[in-house]
């Protein structure tokens, strides 16, 4: 049987276990009624009190009382992604946007600054551009940070928090998250990473000195394209903080059926990304040796402008760039619509980290454009890489491209 030690991330002898050991066997256990060696989906909302309730927190999340108030599947998952991130502790909540919500709420005070990336997923940028301005006092700058010289200028005496999204959706810029933190941490501030395009297995940001990683569990770590979550990874100190705010107060909770999908979905975690990182490199050298491609986005190209930063931040010696990439056609608004139709294994879709490719086409009317590097002005393809056949998808690309007459 697994022992105890296996459920920590050690082996019999303290060395840490690996990557895929832990996806697999962290979160696991067995079931202590039937002996199942699959721990069960409880869907219970509510649980027994005990002979005299009156000393009990009505608010507290670490005991079993109200599923709103943190529940079974949620802590078996934050466990795992706890120890997958290398934080103290982690907290799983109903989206990557709740956990985005979550983590400005609960660190931002009326009065406080945070700095922000000019490129990110579109509820960061409307939460720190527009609602938490607006209606709680937050002031808020937003900066491109892949040079770490604008996070510098842009620092305030009241400075708390710097978010930054690296690589970041849709655009794929590179943010240096070390020197992002040296800067945050110089000013008394805390560093979020949202990670979400690189997973653990790639990137891990708190070993590069951020305070707070934030992932949407609805892409690669759950993986299937069949529920929702978030979480975030950061000391305990901040994750009872936000699970008394966001989770049991704004009602936040991940639902017990969403937290056993993506734990299951988790355990392939690592052979997926690798899967994932691989296509998406061939299929970005690909794009780039043809004619009809007008530029190619991806990390992993030496073409990238981040390139270097960008490896220099991989976790692991198998770890690559993610499975997504940008690129735009030489063509105009109706070619790309047409080059899309003719598409048979890529999907039209928005998401990622799905097993299934994903491709979806931006930035004609992005109110967010300016923001852009100009290449992207024009209209640009998001492609989201999945686990098809790497020679499927680029007969596919290629046959698309034909049929389109482009
Ligand atoms: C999808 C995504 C989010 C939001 O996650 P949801 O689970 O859809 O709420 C946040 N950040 C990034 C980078 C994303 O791609």
């Amino acid at each position: 049987m697994t022992s105890d030690l296996v459920h920590h991330g050690e082996s019999f002898d303290g060395t840490p276990l690996g990557f895929a050991t832990k996806s697999i066997h962290l979160g696991n256990g067995v079931d202590a009624e039937t002996g199942a060696i699959r721990r069960p989906i409880t869907l219970a909302n509510a649980y027994a009190l005990p002979y005299d309730p009156s000393d009990i927190n009505w608010s507290s999340s670490d005991v079993n009382l109200y599923t709103r108030n943190g529940h079974p599947n949620q802590r078996y998952l934050e466990a795992k992604l706890a120890n997958l991130e290398g934080a103290e502790d982690a907290v799983v909540l109903a989206s990557g946007v709740a956990a985005l919500a979550a983590t400005f709420t609960t660190v931002l005070n009326r009065g406080d600054h945070a700095i922000f990336s000019d490129t990110t997923y579109i509820a960061a940028y409307r939460l720190l551009n527009q609602i938490l301005p607006e209606k709680y006092g937050i002031e808020t700058s937003i900066v491109d940070t892949s040079d770490p010289r604008n996070i510098a200028d842009a620092i305030r005496p009241n400075t708390k928090l710097v978010h930054i999204e690296t690589p970041a959706n849709p655009t794929l810029k590179v943010t240096d998250i070390e020197a992002a933190a040296k800067l945050a941490h110089d000013a008394g501030a805390l560093l979020s990473v949202d990670n979400t395009f690189n997973s653990p297995f790639n990137v891990r940001p708190i070993d590069l000195g951020a305070d707070i990683v934030i992932e949407s569990l609805t892409k690669y770590i759950n993986g299937h394209g069949d529920a929702l979550g978030g979480a975030i990874a950061t000391r305990k100190e901040l994750t009872d903080q936000i699970r008394f705010t966001y989770q049991v107060n704004y009602g936040g909770i991940i639902s017990p059926f969403n937290a056993w999908l993506i734990n299951r979905g988790s355990v392939t975690l690592p052979l997926r990304m690798r899967q994932h990182n691989a296509s998406a490199l061939a299929i970005a050298k690909h794009l780039e040796s043809l004619p009809q491609v007008r530029f190619v986005a991806y990390p992993g190209l030496e073409s990238h402008p981040h390139h270097d930063v960008a490896a220099r931040q991989l976790a692991r010696p198998d770890a690559g760039f993610g499975g997504v990439l940008a690129f735009g056609l030489d063509t105009d608004h109706d070619g790309h619509n047409r080059f899309v139709s003719k598409l048979n294994v890529i999907t039209s879709a928005v998401s990622l980290g799905h097993d299934e490719s994903l491709i979806v086409f931006l930035g004609e009317d992005d109110e967010r454009k300016y923001l852009y590097p100009p290449e992207f002005h024009r209209g640009f393809f998001r492609l989201a890489v999945g686990l098809e056949d790497t020679d499927d998808l680029i007969r596919d690309i290629d046959h698309a491209l034909a049929e389109a007459e482009l």
